[in-house]
């Protein structure tokens, strides 16, 4: 079957293994990658992905739900594979089956594990101040309960941080006070002669701005795919990462709109002067945010083409008046290289006026995943 007829994905394999080679360089020695493969491995496709990171010797991967977990098991991923959200005492089943670990998300879901029970395998999350999950840092009571829970297998405790990505004195002061609370809790569980467990607390800008951090595991996200949260965090950052991810389109209509008239649902766009304009075939449902109808660009034969008119649902109009002999069939390039210049995920999402973690998470299942 041909994969790149209407909208698709192509993913540089090269890329991949160059920015997991860039973080083993940056992470101490024995501090082992466990990069995060949810949503679809941030949309790239998470089975073509997690099959390219195993290969590379990745052992341990983390996923958001049982259902992605079961999905990774279902490619033939091997390892660890840690769900890092709630999931329901239905689903507890598939934890089982599929030797999933499950996140402790806080003191009441352990009682609920150890009472169901059946034998888990958990990570218990430590809430050193995002508090978003976890049992507090600061209540090494209930952490040690949970540790002797006799239907729990507890094989790892996390954190995660919340400002990591940012530079000022107040964030970095954060950021060191949640690493600090985390090691007290560590320390305090080895003093109590718990061992057996592994440590993890960095995601992509934990790594990238606090890589002399000491445990087991990062669970390297979005920089791993060579994409970074805000466009301007590239040129600050400590690693030479290279996207991942291209997406392109095709063009399927080019016409004439002459000057005065408008284009697209509600007539949003008005042209000035006589233009050229293409209709390409991706939309919104495609996850081409509907934030960029008048605003942003694509990339046609090498040249800008700024889109025009209202984003709709399987479909977007650009103009390509200045780009000579666009026709039917030609290759759009929404994000990625064309010819000498490049748009980045970074800065689709400025125009969209999000993060690149939206961006590439809510690109759609209709897109083909085509990995070189
Ligand atoms: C998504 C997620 C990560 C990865 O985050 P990035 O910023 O994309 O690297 C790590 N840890 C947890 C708990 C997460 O939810």
């Amino acid at each position: 079957m041909y994969q790149k007829g209407r909208a698709w994905i192509e993913l540089n394999m090269g890329n991949l293994k160059h920015n997991i080679e860039e973080f083993r360089r940056l992470l101490p020695f024995d501090c082992a990658l466990m990069p995060a493969v949810k949503a679809n491995a941030y949309g790239h496709g998470a089975a073509l992905v997690a099959k390219a990171l195993q290969e590379q010797g990745i052992q341990a991967f983390c996923v958001a739900s049982v259902a992605e977990g079961v999905q990774l098991r279902l490619s033939g991923i091997k390892g660890e594979i840690l769900v890092l959200g709630y999931t329901h005492p239905a689903e507890f089943n598939d934890l089982v089956a599929f030797n999933l670990i499950q996140t402790v998300v806080d003191g009441d879901y352990a009682k609920q594990l150890q009472n169901d029970g059946r034998r888990f395998t958990v990570h218990v999350g430590i809430d050193t101040g995002m508090h978003r999950l976890g049992v507090r840092w600061d209540h090494i009571e209930q952490i040690v309960e949970i540790f002797q829970m006799p239907n729990l297998k507890v094989t790892g405790l996390f954190s995660h941080l919340c400002v990591s990505d940012g530079n000022s004195v107040q964030e970095r002061t954060y950021t060191m006070e949640q690493i600090h609370h985390f090691e007290y809790v560590t320390e305090e569980l080895h003093r109590q002669g718990f061992q057996n467990f592994k440590c993890h607390l960095q995601g992509s800008y934990g790594i990238l701005n606090y890589s002399q951090c000491c445990f087991d595991y990062a669970r390297a996200g979005i920089a791993l795919y060579g994409i970074y949260s805000a466009k301007n965090d590239r040129t600050k950052a400590s690693a030479d990462l290279k996207p991942v991810l291209s997406l392109k389109t095709r063009v399927e209509s080019v016409r004439m709109l002459y000057h005065g008239e408008g284009a697209g649902y509600g007539l949003t766009y008005n042209a000035q002067g006589n233009r050229i304009i293409a209709a390409l075939s991706i939309g919104y449902a495609d996850g081409v945010p509907r934030e960029l109808s008048n605003c942003g660009y694509v990339l046609c034969n090498g040249r800008m083409a700024p889109v025009i008119g209202r984003i709709c649902m399987d479909q977007m109009l650009v103009d390509v008046t200045d780009i000579p002999q666009v026709k039917a069939g030609d290759e759009a390039v929404l994000i990625g290289k064309s010819g000498d210049l490049q748009i980045q995920a970074e800065e689709m999402a400025q125009w969209a006026g999000t993060i690149s973690n939206e961006i590439v998470s809510r690109l759609g299942e209709r897109l083909e995943r085509v990995a070189e």
